[in-house]
């Protein structure tokens, strides 16, 4: 579809329904279909494997991110669960050294006992991946931003680096979202989503998503996603529909209020350290620029001279804020990395990426920015 964003988000997959003339797409509430003869059906079986309502989903959220094929999940982890069964053993993973917990998780402790070797480098160095490639590596596993460090990977540079070496290349794209940047474009083969955070973007549904433009990788995958089963039931499909229809309104809010918070947190006297790539002086600045169409609602501060009392007592400190693990949600989130999202991190691995105690990670909502800010003022004091 020739659309523009907004227009996508809208109207992607979601033609009135044809037999009532819906115009919202309706919750199919059904786990079977009528057949006139047997194999004489109108393209949906059973739904575990296809359900008009999470179709459409997966029709807007393909058209989104300028793929052709949508895969939805019962969450983020089970659309990761699904691409890393493409796997064998003895294959290898090249992936970033600050990862999602959850990811970091399933790579190290379900799947390496499949016998699926992980190798963790600087993705923010394009070098340090090429050097990294082994004749056994099969997939190239990138988070950009990073999460919670928001590092920035050249996604652009490393696809070349996957195509030379014939490597499959996935894009987490949660921290970005669709409407700020389009891994499919920029040589990417597969963009994972867990649709939980900004695309959902309400706190409301836990859900996860696979795009992509190639037919034969679209089949290798629908066969685990309808064999194994990991796909979410139409009341969710439904949720994330709704919510998509202002993602592209959502973003601009937050990228808008991010911008605001950044720069009252920048010169804050408690705050040793922050990171927000639309700062100049991030390191992964120019490359944000380049593939983002802004800097997102992501920020992440040290503390000066806290311990983790002293972060403990100020992260549940807020009244707008709410501590909470999570992000991407018209609410604002303040989160403790260390002990929530990336707990399942070992402390001396995560500390040397960044993930110290005094660390905590603001996903900063659509409120008003006044509010946010003297919030933050408040809690800091
Ligand atoms: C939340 C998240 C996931 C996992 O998604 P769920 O929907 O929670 O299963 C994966 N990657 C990133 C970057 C996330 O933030």
């Amino acid at each position: 579809m020739g659309y523009k964003f907004a227009t996508k988000a809208i109207h992607a997959g979601q033609e009135a329904d044809p037999t009532t003339g819906a115009v919202m797409t309706p919750i199919y509430q059904t786990s079977t279909y009528k057949q006139a003869a047997p194999g004489d059906h109108k393209g949906y079986e059973y739904s575990r494997g296809t359900n008009p309502t999470r179709k459409a989903l997966e029709d807007c959220l393909a058209a989104l991110e300028n793929g052709k094929y949508g895969l939805a999940f019962s969450s983020g982890m089970a659309a990761t669960d699904c691409v890393l069964r493409l796997l064998q053993p003895g294959d290898e993973v090249l992936t970033g050294d600050d990862l999602y917990g959850g990811s970091y998780r399933i790579f190290t402790k379900v799947y390496e006992n499949y016998g699926i070797k992980f190798t963790f480098v600087d993705t923010s160095d394009v070098a340090a991946v090429a050097a990294a490639i082994s004749p056994n590596t099969k997939l190239i596993w990138v988070e950009t931003p990073t999460n919670p460090t928001l590092k920035l990977a050249d996604v652009q540079a490393i696809g070349e680096v996957a195509k030379k070496a014939k490597v499959l290349y996935v894009v987490d794209n949660t921290f970005a979202s669709p409407y700020l940047q389009n891994p499919l474009d920029l040589g990417a083969d597969l963009v994972m989503h867990s649709v939980t955070k900004y695309i959902a973007g309400h706190s409301d549904v836990v859900m996860g998503a696979l795009l992509m433009k190639d037919e034969e990788l679209y089949k290798k995958l629908f066969f685990y996603y309808n064999a194994v089963g990991g796909t979410p039931g139409p009341q969710d499909s439904f949720l994330a529909l709704r919510g998509i229809k202002t993602l592209h309104l959502r973003m601009k809010a937050h990228c808008e209020n991010g911008r605001q918070v950044a720069a009252f947190l920048q010169h804050h006297p408690k705050v040793e350290k922050i990171y927000w790539p639309g700062f100049e002086t991030h390191p992964g600045h120019e490359i944000a620029k380049k593939q983002m169409k802004d800097f997102g609602g992501m920020i992440s501060i040290v503390l000066k001279g806290a311990d983790l009392k002293e972060t403990f007592r100020i992260a549940s400190n807020f009244n707008v804020f709410t501590l909470a693990e999570s992000l991407g949600g018209v609410e604002s989130l303040i989160n403790h990395p260390a002990t929530m999202t990336h707990g399942s991190i070992p402390k001396e691995t995560r500390e040397k990426v960044g993930v110290v105690d005094n660390l905590l990670r603001i996903s900063v909502g659509i409120e008003d920015a006044e509010d946010l800010i003297a919030d933050l003022k408040q809690a800091l004091s």
